[in-house]
């Protein structure tokens, strides 16, 4: 997971309640009968985003992807490699719970707490891709897709209506999914992208706000005509 996301503008003037800034964390690789470290899998890479009081934030992903792991460095189950963890408790000024240790750790365990909800468990493993790519306001995620990724984890949303499920609209990803220990040069997705060009496999895309609280990490987001839910429903029914 990659990413750095600002919902409400840094002037607002509301401080937020949770920031995350740089936030890394990596696996270690052992082999070997001496379990030497041969390589890392970098779970978390540099992600940065807040949430500030009334916001809520998804992030939105299959199984594996480093959702999860996200949660675990916040909820402190995890120790984060590197990166700041900035809380705001009630009526205290913030603090970093990436430095903190167990024991003063502890009155902040019963403020954040992890509660597991996957709705996309069932999708296919082989969509993951460990990077956050868009940030959107829901409604305008589901209706309008600006990154390959979103549209292939909306057509594989499974829809309630039995007479709709096999219909054959679902966008499929070929290739392997890439390897987060060995990650491909340019764009993460670009191994899998229908929509690669050159540039993707020389460029890494930034993170971009395209839009008024609309981020993307995609050099063609302007460019691509990409089906949002409601468009991939209507096909479904014809
Ligand atoms: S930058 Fe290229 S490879 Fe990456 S998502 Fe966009 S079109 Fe696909």
């Amino acid at each position: 997971m990659k990413g750095e996301f600002e919902i409400m503008p840094a002037d607002s003037g509301i401080e937020p309640l949770l920031e995350v800034r740089n936030l890394h964390m990596q696996f270690p690789i052992r082999r070997g009968a001496f379990r030497r470290t041969v390589g890392f899998v970098k779970a978390v890479n540099d992600v940065s985003f807040h949430i500030r009081q009334g916001e809520t934030l998804s992030l939105v992903g299959e199984s594996g992807c480093g959702k999860t792991t996200t949660g675990r460095c916040i909820a402190r189950v995890y120790e984060p490699t590197s990166g700041q963890i900035l809380y705001k408790a009630e009526e205290q000024d913030r603090i970093d719970l990436a430095e903190l240790n167990n024991r003063d750790l502890r009155p902040f365990r019963r403020e954040i707490r992890m509660i597991f909800q996957d709705p996309f468990s069932s999708l296919n493993p082989r969509l993951s891709i460990l990077q956050i790519v868009e940030l959107a306001a829901t409604e305008d995620l589901f209706a309008n897709p600006l990154h390959p990724y979103t549209e292939a984890l909306l057509s594989a949303v499974p829809k309630p209506d039995p007479r709709l499920r096999n219909k054959g609209v679902r966008i499929r990803l070929e290739g392997e999914v890439a390897d987060p220990s060995n990650p491909p040069s340019g764009c993460y997705f670009q191994p899998r992208c229908p929509y690669a060009e050159d540039r993707c496999r020389h460029e890494e895309p930034a993170v971009r706000e395209i839009e008024k609280d609309r981020w993307v990490a995609c050099h063609f987001a302007e460019e691509l005509d990409l089906r949002g839910f409601e468009a991939i429903g209507q096909a479904m029914k014809r």
